[in-house]
């Protein structure tokens, strides 16, 4: 069993070291902290430790575990770290405190669609297909321009760039590229680096990192 206080506080040094490395301050890099499999419990002490913003991959399991932890914890934020399907952006805008997944145009629709309609501005990072693997979701880098220019129109607003590496090769070169092409397009954010690979992330200039088995131990099976 890892003690979340104390995980929690060897991640904060770990951001801190290498956002000083880098001549970056500690508070431009938010740690979402990845809790996705884990349960409420495990979440709550988090909260408790002093941790503030909190990611999942799916709508289905958020929507069963946070209501009641947002009741009791109003000052917590959520986001979405995980692909999304368009039939599911009413439900995301509604609980969501940040998407990370928008990645292609019958998205940008849905969202634009689902944050009329509730009121809701939930900013949204573009995905980006980085290691152009098949498998992977995310935009091509080809179509980014496309898709940003489609998410401005609508009005969302998109506040960066994701990407996942490739798994099994150095990922600096990854976050380096996400950097740019996140500085090309004028935007802020920069959604990168997980528990493998967060410090050389904030190096880079990642603005938040999405910390999981780090924080909560091995994901638990579903
Ligand atoms: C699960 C997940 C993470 C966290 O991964 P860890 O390696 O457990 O830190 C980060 N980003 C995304 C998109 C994920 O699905």
């Amino acid at each position: 069993m890892t003690d979340p206080a104390a995980a929690l506080a060897e991640i904060q040094s770990r951001m801190a070291r290498a956002a000083a490395v880098a001549g970056r301050k500690a508070e431009e890099v938010t740690l979402v902290a990845v809790s996705k499999t884990h349960p409420a419990e495990a979440i709550a002490q988090l909260i408790a430790a002093g941790q503030r913003v909190f990611g999942e991959n799916r709508v289905q399991e958020a929507v069963v575990k946070w209501p009641a932890l947002r009741d009791r914890y109003p000052g917590v934020s959520l986001h979405l770290i995980g692909q999304l399907q368009s039939n599911k952006a009413d439900e995301a805008v509604e609980l969501f405190d940040c998407i990370h997944s928008l990645d292609r145009p019958s998205l940008v629709t849905a969202l634009a669609r689902a944050m009329d309609k509730s009121g809701r501005q939930v900013p949204c990072f573009v995905q980006v297909n980085i290691g152009a693997e098949a498998q992977k979701g995310g935009c091509a880098i080809a179509y980014l321009p496309a898709l940003l220019a489609e998410a401005r129109g609508a009005d969302l607003p998109v506040t960066g760039l994701m990407c996942v590496p490739p798994e099994g090769i150095e990922p600096a070169p990854f976050f380096a590229l996400l950097d740019k092409l996140t500085a090309d397009h004028g935007l802020p954010g920069r959604s990168m680096g997980m528990s493998g690979d967060f410090e050389t992330a904030v190096m880079l200039g990642s603005t938040h990192v999405r910390v999981g088995s780090a924080l909560f131990g091995s994901r638990l099976a579903t």
